[in-house]
């Protein structure tokens, strides 16, 4: 048996700072990353046999949990009928329809491998679209790695970005421009002097990717406005928050607050995906006709739409349909913050968590932060802290302060109880 210390350094030798995905390293926090050698229900085993209550669910899309029988079986099957066929099959046209059936914005979906893909596709569909380059995004909220997207905030409002990685080109993200969550005044300012030439505005409606912040009814209700004043797209990302927080996604609860609202392009994945490597954009018939082979804009994937995919997506999709699914996920994770909040108050700790059906976040600070630059204010030592002593405690939980975590049905009141049990003394020793 390799120990993770092993497995890590042998990593290194062979994989880019030995992970494929950079968060996976534990650069943020330190320390070793665990090797996962499986995975059941709310739990995951690393390669030295110690198991954690699973707070990632690989980033969003075990909501159901590890292993769900039902949906280990939809795999089976599917794999035994053949794993990709590059041509289309009746699973594909079931699962467009299942993604749609909870999403009223939408009259049709195009399904790709992963949430990188589809939001640089949404980005080239509302371009195609409107003919205009410029996008807006927001500091702090994450669209895949796409070059567009790699963008960081210009020096002054108004100014373009400047990429957030090597091998991107200032050019690349010269139509990139980049403002703060929440903040109306800006993005007034910046439709009032460049309104015509801008494409899309592109969200993440409860960001996920600078911890845990929701954008406010009024700022997703002006932008709707600027957007349709000036003729730019609405774009929610919800790779991360659709079919997570609610069955109807972040944007039905836009709707349940803004009569009316509606996004024009929704980009999803994680959860439709059920753990395979699946996502989707998804908008109206009128836009999403532009896209090829019926119109002008360009989009392809030798694996789209993948057979095995598409049946953990399904499957998936049908089991969080189920009634009083998302009332009982959204009460456990309710009660989890609750927990962590109560133990936290005992040890004299600021502390401040928000939650929405089966994603949640915590702030060592005495109120929610609005955007990136109040999320990053505090600095990590505490967090990096916590991680640590709840790892050692058997509580995986996300190993970055900006990331945001993840509750299944698998997970039970004892696991909750565990797990505040731990952070009770976690907090003790901080
Ligand atoms: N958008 C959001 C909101 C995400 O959280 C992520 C990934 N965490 C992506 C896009 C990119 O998805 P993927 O990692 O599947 O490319």
């Amino acid at each position: 048996m390799s120990t993770n210390t092993q497995l890590f350094e042998r990593a290194q030798r062979v994989i880019p700072g030995g992970v494929n995905s950079p968060v996976r390293a534990f650069r943020a926090v330190g320390g070793t990353p665990r090797f996962i050698q499986r995975a059941q229900g709310a739990y995951m085993w690393d390669a030295e046999g110690t198991r954690y209550i699973d707070y990632i669910g690989s980033w969003g899309p075990m909501i159901l949990g590890h292993g769900h029988p039902d949906v280990l079986e939809a795999v089976q099957k599917a794999a035994v009928d053949g794993f990709s066929f590059g041509a289309p099959t009746e699973r594909e046209v079931e699962l467009a329809e299942a993604i749609l059936a909870h999403v009223p914005s939408a009259e049709q979906v195009r399904l790709v491998s992963s949430g990188t893909e589809a939001g640089m596709s949404a980005i080239r569909l509302a371009r195609g679209v409107t003919g205009r380059s410029k996008l807006i995004k927001f500091e702090g909220c994450y669209h895949g790695h796409a070059d567009a997207l790699l963008v960081k905030a210009g020096s002054g409002l108004a100014t373009f970005g400047h990429p957030t990685s090597a091998g991107v080109p200032p050019e690349v993200v010269q139509h990139t421009l980049v403002l703060e969550y929440n903040n109306i005044e800006q993005i007034e300012q910046a439709f009032a002097t460049q309104g015509d030439e801008i494409a899309c505005v592109m969200i993440e409606p409860i960001a996920g990717n600078m911890n845990f912040v929701r954008a406010s009814v009024p700022f997703v209700k002006r932008i709707r406005e600027l957007c349709d004043q000036h003729g730019a797209l609405f774009v929610f990302d919800e790779v991360m928050s659709g079919f997570r927080v609610a069955l109807g996604s972040a944007q039905s609860l836009y709707a349940q607050a803004i009569p009316g609202f509606r996004p024009d392009i929704s980009v999803f994945g994680k959860v439709i995906g059920g753990g395979m490597p699946l996502a989707a954009f998804a908008s109206t018939r009128a836009i999403m006709s532009k896209l090829a082979p019926l119109g002008p804009v360009y989009q392809a994937g030798t694996l789209s739409g993948n057979p095995v995919a598409t049946a953990c997506g399904l499957t998936t999709l049908r089991l969080i349909g189920q009634p009083g699914f998302f009332d009982a996920l959204g009460e456990r994770t309710r009660s989890l913050m609750s927990g962590l909040d109560g133990a936290a108050q005992a040890a004299g700790i600021d502390f401040c968590t928000d939650s929405q059906g089966g994603m949640f976040g915590f702030f060592f600070a005495p109120e929610l932060p609005q955007h990136y630059q109040a999320v990053m204010a505090r600095g990590t030592d505490t967090f990096n802290r916590f991680f640590h002593l709840m790892l050692d405690q058997g509580v995986y939980l996300a190993p970055a302060m900006y990331e945001a975590g993840f509750v299944s049905a698998a997970h039970t009141e004892q696991d909750i109880a565990d797990t505040v049990a731990a952070a009770a003394n976690a907090f003790r020793q901080l």
